[in-house]
């Protein structure tokens, strides 16, 4: 019965992790985060492509996910990540994943990058999410937020501020008048980290402690 209630309260296209949501209540925070955030950018696409632009990105593509040096995280999102990766990531990818974490050194490709793919893909961050290139791919260790900023899709704000007055209760700001006061100053910014410095390694080690836990309990 409760399963069915939380599937029907979920909005058509936005992920569902109805059991995980239970037990994890930001988790619900941020995937109806991650559904505004991806609807503002199908919009923003739409109104490109309406002036004939399409975007270079493309399966495959991911000179980004190796060579750029400031790719924007919250904390929540991290939260977001350490979740996916220490519960839900199986098999051969698994191993890659931990590996990479482990090894990781500041400026290495991102950790999450598996045989050119995103492994994280549904719980990519906001920033990941919203970098889509037009005209041209992105050449090796260039990034064009700062070589070619035109070339750049700009979000359509409603939706990337809707998403952040989402996830503010995370943080313990649940006044809606106090969320909105700390996107209109940016302050909502002041938490945020980069990929590339975070600390990869003990989220391997996390990982590994799930992975002994779950032996045990065999
Ligand atoms: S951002 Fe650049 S490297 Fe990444 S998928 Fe798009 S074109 Fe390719
Ligand atoms: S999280 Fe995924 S999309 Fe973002 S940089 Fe890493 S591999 Fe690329």
């Amino acid at each position: 019965m409760e399963e069915k209630k939380a599937k029907k309260t979920v909005r058509q296209g936005r992920l569902n992790f109805a059991s995980d949501e239970k037990v994890h209540p930001w988790l619900s925070m941020l995937l109806e985060a991650y559904y505004l955030a991806d609807k503002g950018i199908a919009e923003a696409l739409k109104a490109e492509a309406r002036k004939g632009r399409r975007p270079a990105c493309a399966k495959g593509c991911s000179h980004c996910c190796k060579t750029h040096q400031t790719i924007p995280v919250y904390p929540i999102e991290l939260v977001g990540l350490s979740w996916y990766v220490t519960e839900k990531i199986n098999g051969p990818e698994r191993g890659v994943i931990k590996t990479q974490l482990n090894n990781y050194e500041e400026n290495d490709p991102c950790p999450f990058l598996v045989e050119g793919a995103c492994s994280v893909h549904p719980l990519r961050p906001v920033s990941c999410r919203q970098f889509n290139v037009f005209n041209k791919p992105c050449a090796e260790g260039e990034d064009p937020y700062y070589t070619r900023r035109e070339d750049v899709l700009t979000p359509i704000r409603k939706y990337t501020d809707r998403a952040f007055f989402i996830m503010l209760p995370f943080y313990g700001i649940r006044s809606e008048a106090e969320r909105w006061k700390i996107i209109e100053s940016g302050a909502v910014h002041h938490v945020v980290k980069l990929m590339q410095t975070c600390n990869w390694k003990s989220l391997a080690e996390k990982m590994e402690e799930f992975d002994s836990k779950m032996m045990d309990d065999k």
